[in-house]
């Protein structure tokens, strides 16, 4: 039986989970001076040959930097980020149309998941109160005791206590069944009808196949394809569709088939006969939504990451979430002096609707991204709202800006959206209203030839009908 024991006057944290939240979460408990323990499933990433994870890399911005920063570690991980400063849209037709992710200068990073949960590994190994366990899975615990019971790889168990028991074990979280078994705690959880499937696009002469530094997005209504920049000059494709549809696919042929209806333009840059083999290496994976509160138990235990929210990943927060999840709790840490009895629950408190907000708000893009929206108002109010955030930066912030550019409240920056909206919608309304007075009033005063009034009309007429026509690559333009 292992036992942690205290150094000192310092409480025991362990933290379950070593993937990305838990990892940072490491840094921050061992900043404070905590003793801190770190409990993984599976064997240090960092030996091992094959890194299995949920995909290869992604989307950091301001709220996972700001993190980052707290524990000395955003210079180290921007380093190997590659920019991003615009989604680049590619058309049925093989057209590329970049759509900037906000003002000049502003740009998100796109960075290798599993380097990025290596660096969090020895960062967290850095400090000397802190012990990285390894194959270590979390079977049982009690919120009474804070007693962990652990399988070990050979059969055997072993069992660890601490004072507070960090949940960071991702979507399916086995420190988040005690939650479940106790009155009063809300759960639910969703799978959506789409899984997602990733592809390699090799380099071509030695050099990145598409322009590095967009991310790549083909919309397609119910399908639609992503890719983001690796170092090695790859880009990595991640297909989204529903499972039906993946599952139709069951020939090389086929694959070459759908490729060439739906995305033309990449079947030359992965390679023919690499689509072939790699669509059928790996079976397409689910997607899930969770949402639930509160996030503890007592002074004993505390969910963080995707254990407390797992989100579609629609909007490219579900880390940057889980990340600034950590500043939240060292925060109000802070703010009531490392008393667990009273940081938890304030910590439930302020972050369930910051959380369950970016949950919504990812699984509203998902949505959105599949209607038929009116994808040219999508475009035009995207113009407008950007045109306006120029002209009145403090009155107006594109909703993506607030949520990818600030650390404005998850919660906060959906209520402001909606009084944006709301105004900016009356003001168009009421633009268009004086047009047509103002229009009117110039008819009357002058007469025009009736003729060319019906040709005028007609042309307008055909314009608006024009607008209306699918596909939706505004939604898409979210992400
Ligand atoms: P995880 O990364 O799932 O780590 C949990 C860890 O706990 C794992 O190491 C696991 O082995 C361990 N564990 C599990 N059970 C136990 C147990 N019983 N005992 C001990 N250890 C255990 N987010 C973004 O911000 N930007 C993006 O662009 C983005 N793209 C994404 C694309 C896809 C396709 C997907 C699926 C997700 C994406 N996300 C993105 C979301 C992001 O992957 C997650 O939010 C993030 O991985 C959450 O980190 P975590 O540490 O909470 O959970």
């Amino acid at each position: 039986e292992e036992s942690a024991h205290r150094r000192g006057d310092k409480k025991v944290v362990a933290v379950v989970g070593g993937g990305l939240v838990g990892a940072l979460n490491a840094c921050f408990f061992a900043k404070r001076g905590f003793e801190v323990e770190v409990f993984e499933t599976r064997e240090d990433i960092r030996k091992a040959k094959v890194v299995k994870g949920r995909s290869i890399n992604l989307a950091l911005s301001h709220r996972g930097r700001q993190a980052l920063k707290h524990v000395g570690m955003e210079d180290k991980i921007v380093s190997k980020g590659i920019q991003m400063n615009a989604r680049m849209i590619h058309s049925l037709r093989g057209k590329q149309t970049p759509i900037p992710y906000g003002k000049r200068g502003q740009y998100i990073l796109s960075v290798d998941r599993a380097n990025l949960n290596k660096e969090l590994l020895t960062a967290a190994e850095t400090y000397p109160n802190t012990k990285l366990n390894f194959d270590h899975k979390l079977q049982d615990w009690s919120a009474e005791t804070g007693l962990m019971t652990f399988a070990r790889p050979d059969g055997s168990e072993t069992q660890t206590q601490a004072d507070l028991i960090v949940g960071c074990d991702g979507a399916f979280s086995a420190v988040r069944k005690q939650f479940l078994r106790r009155s009063r705690f809300n759960y639910s959880q969703t799978y959506i009808p789409h899984g997602y499937m990733e592809l390699t696009m090799p380099p071509r002469n030695g050099e990145f196949a598409m322009r590095p530094n967009y991310l790549h997005i083909w919309p397609r209504n119910t399908f639609m394809m992503i890719a983001l920049p690796n170092l090695d000059k790859t880009f990595t494709c991640t297909l989204f569709m529903p499972f039906e549809e993946f599952e139709k696919i069951t020939t090389g042929d086929e694959v070459i088939e759908f490729f060439q209806k739906y995305f033309p333009d990449a079947i030359p840059l992965i390679g023919a006969a690499a689509l072939r083999r790699d669509y059928f290496r790996l079976p397409a994976q689910a997607m899930v939504s969770v949402k639930c509160s509160p996030y503890h138990i007592g002074d004993k235990c505390v969910l963080m990451g995707d254990a407390a929210h797992a989100v579609v990943p629609f909007y490219g927060q579900g880390m940057n979430a889980g990340f600034e999840d950590c500043i939240v709790f060292d925060e109000i840490m802070n703010k009531f002096n490392e008393d667990f009895s009273a940081v938890l629950p304030e910590y439930s408190r302020v972050r369930v609707p910051d959380d369950h907000a970016i949950a919504d708000l990812a699984m509203y893009n998902y949505v959105e991204m599949r209607a038929h929206v009116n994808s040219k108002w999508f475009i035009f109010r995207k113009h407008v709202d950007n045109l306006l955030h120029l002209l009145m930066p403090k009155t107006i912030i594109p909703l993506y800006t607030m949520v990818t550019f600030t650390r404005t409240r998850y919660h906060v920056a959906v209520e402001r959206w909606h009084w944006q909206d709301k105004v900016i919608n009356r003001g168009l309304l009421l633009g268009a209203v004086g047009a047509a007075v103002g229009g009117s009033y110039l008819l009357i005063k002058n007469p025009p030839d009736i003729n060319r009034l019906v040709i005028t009309a007609e042309k307008i007429w055909n314009k608006m009908v024009a607008l209306k026509a699918p596909p939706s690559v505004g939604a898409a333009s979210q992400i």
